[in-house]
């Protein structure tokens, strides 16, 4: 069984052991350190379970994480991410719908210590001391799940899309090739390891023996930490959503002058405003600047495009890019039929970065996967157009929005909202602004019960209720409330209808 991933890991371990993997100050393992720890580790999950299944991961930006993924791949598990700012409630439906056999928490489990066996940090500690051998008899690799990632569901529930050894080994070769990455660069590893963004550093920092430098949460959340922080992360490759780089570029001293290291620029997850890539490429003129799309679905990113002055020039929306090259994107009209050159479609991915479905979710599996000439293929939701082979994006089909990169279900927030006791109906709607960026997340509410008549106090109420069960980017910042919501002809709250209201 072949995994090249895991050899390629073991290389730099042999040849350069002492270079540090994820850069956490002095207490940092370096890729020997990665390999012996993850092997231990590896060697005791081999032993205790005799199964395939999944395991959760619960934890933030921590080496710690990495030595697990890697011990559940070496041990034949998927790992299956769990942010730690993830809500109780959310966590609970992940493990539910997720069906893991174990979970590795590295930070403190917030649900009961039943089910699943709990792997905690101290015997997380304990148990990659004890320099064990696994037999990596089961190796994860061929059409074996590498991870699930959950992401936002229509009903309220988190969708897994798991992706294979195969989707991602296609990922990294494209990565590794077509990116001018080189040999021991320190990589931003800023974005959650729940959320896919997050492999577009990891795996190519780890197969070109790179360091991965992370950014924590807190870190974003105050400017002058995040401004403070950054000249000394010492970056040479910055992978993140467009809205993060915004926030950097309010900083006047984030320039080429002030951080002369940071040569490489990856962005994914949103669309890269032409304002922002224009800024960035006056403030790093001899930086390299991608523009990459993608869903989870297919594997993280699957078109690519340098971003000159010259695209700049001729774009007022810049090209997704171009399509990597064991893949093909087809664009199709609602009947179905496909769509020639610079006409208006859903974007159809097909090749060997689709993953194989929804875990456990066969309805939701069928209606987004389907095989197009023989090869796997995955519907988008995503309109767009191709023009002398650049993709162009030209915004959603349903209601799927972005909001800092994060990838939300309106219908997911609807359905928390309706599920507080004082909510009769409930429809959330994005306000957008001049660069086509989700600006606001707007309530629409039919109260049974005002809170003590307040509306205030309302907005309160609902607003803790509801980082109970959804992450804190899903909760609406504006909420109006009415006594009835629009309905469509089929009876249907009219959320095109609202849309429409607030981005008049
Ligand atoms: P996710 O699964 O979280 O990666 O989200 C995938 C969705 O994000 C895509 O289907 C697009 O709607 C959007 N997206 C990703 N990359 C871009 C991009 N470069 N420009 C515009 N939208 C993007």
């Amino acid at each position: 069984m072949v995994n090249n991933i895991v050899e390629k890991i073991k290389d730099w371990s042999e040849k350069t052991p002492n270079t540090i993997f994820f850069d956490e100050g002095d207490t940092s393992f370096s890729y020997s350190d990665l390999e012996k720890t993850s092997h231990s580790l590896a060697a005791y999950l081999e032993e205790k379970f005799d199964n395939k299944d999944g395991i959760i991961v619960y934890g933030g930006q921590d080496s710690r994480m990495i030595i697990s993924f890697l011990a559940c791949i070496k041990s034949g598990h998927g790992y299956i991410p769990i942010d730690a700012h993830t809500p109780k409630e959310r966590v609970q439906m992940i493990l539910e719908e997720s069906n893991a056999t174990c979970v590795i928490a590295l930070d403190e489990w917030p649900l009961e210590k039943v089910g699943p066996k709990i792997i905690e940090r101290t015997d997380f500690n304990q148990l990659i001391e004890e320099e064990k051998q696994p037999t990596l008899g089961n190796i994860v690799s061929g059409e074996d799940i590498f991870y699930t990632i959950f992401t936002s569901g229509t009903t309220g529930k988190p969708k897994g899309v798991q992706i294979t050894y195969s989707n991602l080994e296609s990922f990294c070769s494209w990565m590794t090739k077509e990116f001018s990455l080189k040999h021991g660069q320190r990589f931003l590893c800023q974005a959650p390891f729940s959320f896919d963004l997050s492999v577009m550093d990891l795996y190519p920092a780890l197969l070109t023996g790179g360091t991965l430098v992370p950014m924590e949460k807190k870190m974003v959340e105050s400017f002058p930490l995040l401004f403070g922080s950054i000249p000394k992360m010492a970056l040479n490759v910055w992978v993140s959503t467009p809205s993060l780089i915004e926030i950097c570029l309010l900083n006047p001293d984030f320039t080429s002058e002030k951080l002369p290291t940071l040569e490489n620029f990856q962005f994914c997850g949103e669309e890269l405003p032409h304002v922002v890539a224009q800024k960035l490429i006056d403030r790093f003129p001899n930086a390299v600047i991608y523009n990459t799309y993608g869903p989870t679905e297919a594997t993280v990113a699957i078109t690519s495009v340098p971003i000159t002055q010259n695209i700049l020039d001729n774009n007022d929306r810049l090209p997704l890019g171009r399509v990597k090259e064991d893949t093909r994107l087809i664009i199709l009209n609602e009947e179905g039929s496909v769509l020639s050159e610079g006409e208006v479609g859903e974007i159809i991915i097909v090749g060997p970065g689709i993953s194989v479905g929804y875990f456990n979710n066969p309805e939701k599996t069928e209606e987004a996967f389907f095989l197009y000439e023989g090869e796997a293929a995955y519907r988008t939701g995503d309109a767009g157009l191709i023009k002398d082979g650049l993709l162009y994006y030209k915004g959603r089909l349903d209601f799927q929005i972005k909001w800092h990169g994060y990838r939300i279900e309106l219908g997911d927030i609807d359905h928390h909202l309706m599920m507080i006791d004082e909510i009769r109906n409930a429809c959330v709607v994005p306000k957008y602004n001049k660069n086509h960026k989700v600006q606001q997340l707007i309530a629409y509410v039919v109260c049974k019960k005002m809170i003590n008549d307040d509306e205030k106090e309302t907005i309160s109420y609902l607003k803790t209720h509801l980082l109970e069960s959804v992450m804190d980017y899903m909760v609406p910042q504006r909420y109006i409330f009415v006594d009835t919501l629009p309905l469509t002809a089929n009876g249907k709250v009219d959320r095109k209808f609202l849309i429409n209201e607030v981005n008049k």
